[in-house]
């Protein structure tokens, strides 16, 4: 079955058409300023180069249309019809407490999202959009929202509350929640395969290091606990988030910096995390990675913190489930850079762990980084968000 798994946000839209059985991707591309001047589609059929087209997208249905249209070209489509989608699967940011794991999409389901708007106000409404798009462009196809909070949902009371007053979780819904958990889940399953160990037998601490981070503790095949809270701000130094901080700095900044609180909240989003801390050099490990090398004070910095931060964590998450089996290292960082995953390690002696360096060199493939006597495992896991929404839409919506 063809299974197109979209990725919408406020003025853009991944996709890919993924065949289930082979879980071979038969095309992808991306929606880019949507509802902004300069729209244009990158389309790649499998096998094939890009190709752009540079087109006026008032809105997200005209995107959702542009991409049909692509993926049905007699040229370079690689569909002749739309009969051939058996399925869509979304990817939709935020579940709040009403989703624990994937659902097909139906009224309820889109009021129940809808009521989720507050708690992720950028990306549920733009999540929502997308749907909508598909229904009116493909009635009657099966839709799966799958959530990027669903997985973390098993975690204990003690590790999701924040100690402030109970009512404010019982009333206004604070309280950690988590992100990245389609990642989490797939690269948690993923190491448990790779290991030969089953899931429900092991303790893994999942580093999903991107432009966004976040890590988890996964106990038995369970999230336990994660970094990120009632929003994607807290727990690491991410590429411009600050991550876990003092929250009183909100006041002490915008008194000092004569700044609103939507304006601190703006640099704690968009101007902190290594971009801040490298006096704004960048937020791309690659050119921070070269500053590093270069002895450049402000990579040093970023890098050191960074890593200092990650390492942290995973200490916190051992304690939290008695030990660890394996660490794991995934995203766009996590996968490609051997230089912060050594310096994340060089932390870990005390657990054991001990690093082939010449394995890890390698970027953007699955191996193991440990070596053969190190107590603890340690992996690169590339994810594939887009392949474990297409497996649970198939899930929910059977194979046939
Ligand atoms: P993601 O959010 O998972 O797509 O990760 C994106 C981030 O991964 C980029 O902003 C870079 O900082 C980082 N990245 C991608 N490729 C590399 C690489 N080859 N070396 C180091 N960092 C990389």
């Amino acid at each position: 079955m063809n299974i197109l798994v979209i990725n919408c946000g406020s003025s853009s839209l991944k996709f890919q058409l993924i065949d289930s059985d082979s879980e071979q991707v038969k095309a992808k591309g991306l929606c880019e300023r949507i509802g902004i001047d300069g729209s244009r589609l990158v389309y790649t059929p499998a096998g094939k180069d890009k190709i752009v087209n540079e087109t006026p997208m008032p809105d997200h249905s005209k995107a959702v249309s542009l991409v049909l249209e692509a993926l049905t070209d007699p040229e370079n489509g690689v569909i002749s019809d739309l009969s051939e989608i058996g399925a869509i699967g979304h990817r939709v940011v935020h579940g709040g407490e009403k989703f624990s794991t994937s659902v097909v999409i139906d009224d309820a389901v889109l009021e129940a999202v809808k009521e989720c708007n507050d708690l992720a106000p950028l990306h549920n409404p733009a999540n929502l959009i997308g749907i909508a798009a598909c229904t009116k462009l493909m009635p009657g196809v099966p839709q799966v929202a799958v959530f990027d909070t669903a997985f973390h949902q098993t975690m204990p009371e003690k590790a999701y509350l924040y100690g402030l007053p109970y009512r404010y979780y019982t009333e206004h819904k604070v309280r950690r929640y988590g992100f990245h958990g389609t990642s989490h889940s797939y690269v948690s399953g993923r190491t448990a395969e790779i290991l030969g160990v089953p899931a429900d037998k092991l303790k893994v601490i999942v580093c999903h290091l991107g432009n966004g981070a976040s890590v988890s503790a996964v106990m038995n095949g369970k999230c336990v606990d994660t970094s990120m809270g009632l929003t994607p701000l807290e727990g690491m130094i991410m590429g411009t988030r600050s991550g876990d901080m003092d929250p009183a700095i909100i006041e002490y900044i915008a008194n000092t910096e004569k700044l609103s609180l939507s304006e601190v909240m703006k640099v704690l989003n968009k101007e902190s995390g290594v971009f801040g801390l490298s006096g704004g050099l960048s937020s791309d490990f690659r050119d921070l990675e070269k500053a590093y090398n270069e002895g450049k004070v402000e990579g040093k910095r970023a890098f050191e913190a960074y890593s200092y931060r990650v390492a942290k964590y995973i200490g916190a998450y051992t304690a939290a489930m008695n030990g660890t089996d394996a660490i794991v290292f995934t995203a766009g960082v996590g996968e490609n850079d051997p230089l912060i995953r050594s310096m994340i390690c060089d932390y870990l002696g005390y657990l054991g762990v001990s690093i082939d360096e010449e394995a890890n060199k390698k970027r953007g493939e699955e191996v193991v980084i440990s070596t053969k006597d190190s107590k603890v495992s340690v992996l690169v896991v590339p994810t594939n968000e887009e392949l474990a929404i297409a497996r649970e839409t198939v899930r929910l919506v059977g194979g046939a």
